[in-house]
């Protein structure tokens, strides 16, 4: 099953973006996902085709148009689409690898990309948009933030990452910030390896590293630890 991304914007040329590069480029040349970018703004009618409007009960700032925005969702979801529907939004959950896994076992994802203040509340609301945040700040607009959410799921489909067992054992799988990494050379600027990691002794290396990213969540994140 190839995973279907679909994405709502009015800067569809941003995508694929970074997502045509490196690990998730391949993927996508060889057909481990689809990327397809619907301008919101065709949808729009008349002699100006707007796509945003002034907020009702007024204040600063404009706001994507349910009509506008619900025919480019109706346009490409179709009839039947079961794929999850997504707004990039500050106000969602904020995303976890956690989450990022379970879309990554879903057929696709139905991906609208806000601008200016948001969009009308009344298509969050009549297309069951689930809000997703990337994080406690301010983008100017939902693209990059989708990029993101594309990027963290497409490494995680069948086949994407070359070596299968390095999902497993990342920052946050187990609840736990990743060891620090060295390679070549043995020596930089005065600064040795830890002689555990050229001991051979693979039991002990793991013992290592296990300790290292304990200690290093207990000092950087301890909330993760209560999990
Ligand atoms: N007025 C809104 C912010 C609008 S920012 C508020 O205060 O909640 C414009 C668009 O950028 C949003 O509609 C959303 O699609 C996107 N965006 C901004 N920050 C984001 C974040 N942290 N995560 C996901 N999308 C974000």
């Amino acid at each position: 099953m190839t995973f279907r991304a679909s994405i709502l914007s009015l800067y569809p040329d941003m995508f694929p973006g970074p997502l045509g590069h490196s690990l998730a480029g391949r993927a996508l040349e060889q057909g481990k996902w689809v990327c397809e970018a619907t301008q919101i703004r065709d949808f729009a009618t008349g002699k100006h085709k707007n796509v945003d409007d002034t907020p009702a009960g007024g204040g600063a700032g404009m706001v994507l148009r349910a009509d506008v925005l619900g025919r480019a969702i109706d346009h490409v979801t179709g009839i039947v689409d079961n794929r999850p529907r997504l707004l990039m939004s500050p106000r969602g959950k904020p995303l976890t690898q956690e989450q990022v896994r379970l879309f990554s076992a879903a057929p696709g994802l139905v991906i609208v990309c806000g601008r200016f203040e948001g969009v009308d509340q009344r298509v969050i609301d009549g297309r069951q948009l689930e809000e997703v945040s990337i994080g406690d700040y301010i983008l100017s607009g939902g693209e990059v933030a989708a990029i993101t959410l594309l990027d963290a799921i497409v490494r995680l489909l069948p086949g994407v990452m070359g070596n299968d067992a390095s999902g497993v054992y990342e920052s946050f799988e187990d609840n736990l910030l990743e060891h620090p990494h060295y390679t070549k050379p043995a020596e930089w600027d005065g600064r040795t390896i830890p002689e555990v990691l050229k001991s051979g002794n693979h039991k002990k290396v793991d013992e290592w590293r296990r300790e290292q990213a304990v200690e290093l969540t207990r000092a950087r994140r301890p909330d993760l630890l209560d999990k």
